[in-house]
């Protein structure tokens, strides 16, 4: 088992590709805390994983964009199993609008999720990294961490801004074993997702096939989704890698959308 025993946090695990990746590292023996808003969804996803076992889960109450609300979630799991190993930060929302129509209230609130909570969730747990072994920090970017859509200003502007921020962690992190990299998945079948196919048919003024085949899988090599799995896998590369060799990195999963 890759993660035995490991205490890991990642945030907006409740369903999507977080509670995948929460699967994936209970499954390698790790002691995970699903971070997500409603504690009651975040413990029914924990209670289902720890079933599966042979690592185990736990629910957290955090919104990433309060910094109290972060502090006491990081405490609790601190107090819980003593200390933090891996920090998954996958928190985030989608909002889609043409720039001339992007209310300013929606560009702060999905900027807040993704770069402050990406943020305030690394500062919380770093201490708990330094002087103990260190630690592994992911952040879920995407291919927008490269790559421009239409209607996707500030989701494109937070998923660049993460790699800036892995490294600079990777920078002051290395001297205490603290390692950072982004995760860059193409579109991956999710409510995130689910919810963008009738809203960007909308915008363009097109179909919602043709949003799935054009838009989210034109530029791919084989016009599939990627999967939950296929992230997790990566996430699991990232979070396990003993040395810094590997820091400072970001990683696309798209199926060939995004080549570099
Ligand atoms: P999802 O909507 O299925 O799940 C997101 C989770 O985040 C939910 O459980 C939600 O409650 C939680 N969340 C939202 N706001 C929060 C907050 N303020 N504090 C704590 N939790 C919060 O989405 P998903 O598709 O699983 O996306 C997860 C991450 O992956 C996001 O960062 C997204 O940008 C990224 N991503 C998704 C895709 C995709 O195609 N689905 C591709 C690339 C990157």
């Amino acid at each position: 088992m890759k993660l035995k025993d490991k205490i890991c946090i990642i945030t907006g695990a409740a369903r999507g590709i977080g509670e995948g990746v929460a699967k994936r590292f209970v499954a390698e023996g790790a002691r995970v805390a699903i971070a997500d808003l409603n504690l009651e969804t975040a413990e029914k996803t924990a209670a289902r994983l720890s079933a599966m076992g042979p690592g185990t889960a736990i629910g957290v109450a955090m919104d990433v964009t309060s910094e109290t609300a972060v502090n006491e979630g990081v405490a609790r799991v601190v107090k819980e199993w003593g200390g933090v190993d891996v920090l998954f930060a996958n928190a985030g929302i989608q909002i889609v609008h043409k720039i001339e129509d992007f209310p300013f209230s929606d560009w702060k609130k999905l900027l807040a999720i993704h770069l402050d909570g990406s943020f305030l969730t690394s500062k919380a747990c770093i201490p708990h990294m330094y002087g103990n072994n260190g630690g592994a920090i992911i952040f879920m970017g995407s291919v927008h961490s490269k790559e421009a859509s239409p209607l996707k200003s500030a989701y494109v502007t937070a998923k660049h801004g993460l790699l800036g921020l892995a490294r600079v962690i990777s920078k002051e992190g290395a001297a205490h074993g603290v390692r950072a990299n982004v995760i860059c998945p193409g579109f991956v079948k999710t409510p995130l997702v689910e919810k963008q196919i009738p809203e960007q048919a909308k915008e363009l003024g097109i179909s919602e096939k043709e949003v799935v085949e054009k838009i989210m899988l034109g530029e791919t090599v084989d016009q599939e989704f990627t999967t939950i799995e296929d992230v997790a896998e990566v996430a699991l590369l990232f979070a396990s890698f003993p040395t810094n060799a590997l820091t400072g990195q970001s990683l696309v999963v798209s199926h060939g959308w995004f080549m570099e």
